[in-house]
């Protein structure tokens, strides 16, 4: 996909950058941004949904800005409704392609857990949307964005952070070309070191279907779905998984779907490109050295 262009929104990218950062911040022209506003406070370096969400209504005030453009992250989820609610703009969240503007402003959504999509026209002055992570390839090019710091009032955060558990050394999962994701058919925590050299042969990120997480074999963080993370790698290899509605929510948008489970009746076959029926504690470590071979070779 191609990304928004002035062609067809009569618009120009800008971007708002809240609170302080080291990057330089006319880089960002490269990725097509005209114009680039920072603003700087103490009460912005941590996130405070609240307080994000005013200070992106007084930049839109201050600026004009017409249309908000959100990633559907976990921040994204928690600001874009607070200022949508507060510009009292139309907003639809979890957005998939550019929008079309040849009759109103329609957005494009899934909906039903994937069943279907849905194009919504934002009838509203102001628009907000959250587009979903991986819906558009980075494209980079040439350009300088020019960066002004914007002096508007900031409030005073009413949450405080009081640790911060990062977690380190995994490829993002959102931002992961090829995910090795587990289910139940793993049995247990113990045996997540097959998935984990499958991964690691292929540069992936894991994942893991809800009850996993639920019992806590593996971390919140990874748990995919309905309810979790959605995500759109190009590859997605899921080992014993079922393939409930719930979990295809999160998954069916990858471009390629390989799927190895045990019983040739599980759902997940039927949204699979690629299907293994067997026994992972059998397939995956056969799978994980002829990969290591060929990288090897
Ligand atoms: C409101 C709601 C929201 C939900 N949200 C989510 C969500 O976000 N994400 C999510 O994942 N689920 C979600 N669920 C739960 C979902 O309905 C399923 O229960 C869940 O996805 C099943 O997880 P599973 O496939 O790991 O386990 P199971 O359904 O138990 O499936 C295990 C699979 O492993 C296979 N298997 C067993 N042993 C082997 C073996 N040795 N080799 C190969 N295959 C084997 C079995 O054939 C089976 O297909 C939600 C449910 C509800 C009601």
């Amino acid at each position: 996909m191609e990304p928004i262009s002035p062609k067809q929104t009569g618009m120009a990218a800008e971007g708002l950058l809240l609170g302080t950062v080291t990057d330089d911040l006319a880089d960002l022209g490269k990725y097509g941004l005209k114009k680039v506003y920072q603003v700087l406070s103490e009460s912005l370096n941590q996130l405070d949904a609240q307080v994000y969400a005013k200070t992106i209504e007084q930049a839109v005030i201050t600026v004009g800005s017409k249309v908000i453009v959100f990633s559907h992250n976990q921040t994204g989820k928690a600001v874009a409704p607070m200022v949508a609610a507060g510009l009292k703009a139309g907003i639809v969240t979890g957005v998939i392609a550019l929008p079309d503007t040849t009759k109103g402003f329609v957005v494009k959504k899934s909906v039903f857990s994937g069943k279907a999509f849905a194009n919504v026209n934002i009838s509203s002055d102001i628009k907000v949307i959250s587009l979903n992570p991986n819906s558009y390839k980075v494209i980079s090019g040439e350009g300088i964005a020019e960066v002004n710091q914007l002096n508007i009032p900031v409030e005073a955060g009413k949450v405080k952070v009081t640790g911060v558990n990062k977690v380190r050394g995994e490829v993002p999962l959102t931002e992961a070309e090829i995910v090795v994701s587990g289910g139940r058919g793993l049995k247990g925590p113990e045996n997540w070191r097959i998935l984990e050299e499958l991964a690691h042969s292929l540069h992936a990120a894991t994942a893991c279907s809800r009850p996993v997480a639920d019992s806590a074999w593996r971390p919140h963080h990874e748990h995919v779905g309905q309810t979790g993370i959605q995500i759109a790698p190009n590859l997605y290899i899921a080992l014993g998984i079922s393939g409930a509605i719930q979990h295809l929510a999160g998954v069916n948008r990858s471009k390629t779907i390989v799927v190895i489970n045990k019983d040739p009746e599980a759902p997940f076959f039927k949204a699979a490109d690629y299907g293994i029926v067997g026994d992972v504690f059998e397939i995956v470590p056969k799978l994980t050295e002829e990969i290591r071979k060929l990288r090897n070779s």
